[in-house]
């Protein structure tokens, strides 16, 4: 069974808590305990120390030698008080003494001491001990005093109350921290949890398909903060991938539609022998062809652009050379629309992916051919730099609006739809040529007057 986070935080902030309030209660217990012995071991010498000097006061005070009455009083409470007493003169002759006085009561006052102590305290083992102090009269012994009393402390009836109203409330503050430990987990717990459940209920709505849905950034951790920001950049980038992939099906639709209801309206009528098959009739179902594998070429390669990646096999590479090639596989074109083309500039020399650049010259070669009117004019510009060498192709075609100029390098980005349906163009070419000058580290720009003519600026670094 999974448990939720919040649940699984409260618990253990819970515990947490509940452990160190515990250990508090235990130790602050211990540290109070024997604080309090010290205190109840301390005041009972003193008693005792107050009983040999009450006794030794009464020397000689209204009558010579001791006043025997005061000493049985005395004794009596110093009894009551779990203190046994026994006087001697200074012979040691025995003047008073507790247990012979009243042996019973003073029996019956050490076993109930004992037991109530051994109870108590079993581990203590104490037992009562006897205690000798001299009893002088102007620095001259006078007589000595046995005080007997349960070593090494014991507790009276209030001590035992203090200790139990002391264990009382230390069990309530145990019991109110452990209920504040439970508030305090929840509440703690919902509040860290709060933006993971957001993060959770967002990526749900985006997984159902709503890209729209963003999580709002509010976690004040750094952690969370970078979680529900890259969650809003995948739904980000997910719509735009959505929205890309629906144009790619619609553009790929319409590009579909038109040369194949060319070619089987042509086909049909030819079969059913409405029209002849002439050179002409086939040439144009021949082109509509051409258009179609041109277009699942362009497709492919975006596939394949998409899904690995570019992976570039750099070698030394001369652009001026590169340039030529591509711009004799456009001599026929170039030759039918009357385009004079010219490659101007120095021989610079790249370490870059032939194959790759060759693309990129091809694309935009291409797109110059196919932008430009008839006895139009193509420049391609090679020029060498320190660290870098940049290739420019320039036309004087139809141009490129400047609303548009930044858009030319987006995916199935066509200027004009309706214009570009004829011209061929499905709006990857640039794409791909803008994937392969990053690939390079280098950057691909547009200028252009719309009308006169366009110019594209590669710049690619050594
Ligand atoms: P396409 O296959 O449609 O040519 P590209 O990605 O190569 O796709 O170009 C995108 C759009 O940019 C073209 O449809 C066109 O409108 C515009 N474009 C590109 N090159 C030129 C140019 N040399 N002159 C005018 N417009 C251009």
């Amino acid at each position: 069974m999974r448990l939720r986070l919040r649940t699984t935080l409260s618990l253990q902030l819970s515990i947490l808590v509940l452990v160190m309030a515990f250990l508090v209660s235990i130790a602050s217990r211990v540290l109070i305990s024997r604080q309090f012995e010290t205190y109840v071991t301390e005041q009972q010498k003193a008693e005792a120390d107050e009983i040999a000097n009450n006794v030794e006061s009464q020397y000689g005070a209204a009558q010579d030698g001791w006043n025997i009455d005061y000493v049985h009083g005395m004794g009596m409470y110093a009894l009551d008080e779990g203190f046994i007493i026994r006087l001697y003169d200074k012979e040691k002759q025995i003047l008073w003494d507790a247990e012979n006085h009243d042996m019973t009561l003073c029996h019956e006052v050490m076993e109930s001491i004992r037991t109530r102590m051994q109870e108590s305290q079993p581990e203590m083992q104490g037992d009562f001990v006897s205690h000798t102090y001299e009893l002088k009269r102007q620095e001259e012994i006078v007589g000595y005093l046995d005080v007997d009393y349960y070593t090494p402390y014991y507790m009276n009836e209030n001590d035992f109350q203090f200790v139990s109203a002391l264990n009382r409330i230390l069990l309530v503050i145990g019991l109110a921290s452990l209920a504040a430990a439970v508030i305090l987990g929840i509440l703690l717990a919902d509040r860290i949890t709060e933006p993971l459940r957001n993060v959770v209920r967002v990526t749900k709505q985006i997984s159902d398909g709503d890209y729209r849905a963003r999580v709002d950034r509010s976690g004040r951790t750094q952690e969370l903060y970078e979680l529900t920001d890259a969650v809003n950049r995948m739904a980000a980038s997910l719509s735009e991938q959505e929205n890309l992939r629906r144009q790619l099906t619609s553009d790929v639709a319409h590009e579909l539609r038109t040369p194949v209801a060319n070619i089987s309206s042509y086909v049909e009528l030819m079969m059913e022998g409405v029209l002849e098959p002439t050179p002409e009739r086939l040439q144009s179902c021949y082109n509509e062809l051409k258009r179609l594998s041109a277009l699942i070429r362009d497709l492919q390669r975006l596939e394949e652009e998409e899904t690995a990646g570019i992976h570039l096999e750099k070698t030394e590479t001369e652009l001026t050379e590169l340039a030529e090639t591509v711009l004799k596989s456009f001599e026929t074109r170039l030759q039918e629309k009357q385009i004079t083309a010219e490659i101007t500039g120095e021989r610079s020399v790249i370490h870059a992916d032939r194959a790759r650049l060759q693309q990129v010259l091809v694309n935009l070669i291409s797109n110059a051919v196919k932008y430009t009117d008839e006895g139009g004019f193509i420049q391609i510009e090679i020029r060498d730099h320190a660290d870098h060498s940049t290739i420019c192709v320039a036309d004087t075609g139809i141009g490129i609006p400047e609303e548009d100029l930044e858009k030319v390098f987006e995916r199935f980005y066509r200027t004009d739809k309706s214009r570009n349906r004829k011209t061929g163009g499905a709006g990857i070419g640039l794409s791909i040529a803008k994937a392969v000058v990053q690939a390079h580290g280098g950057t691909i720009t547009c200028e252009s007057e719309n009308g006169k003519g366009s110019r594209f600026i590669v710049m690619l670094p050594k």
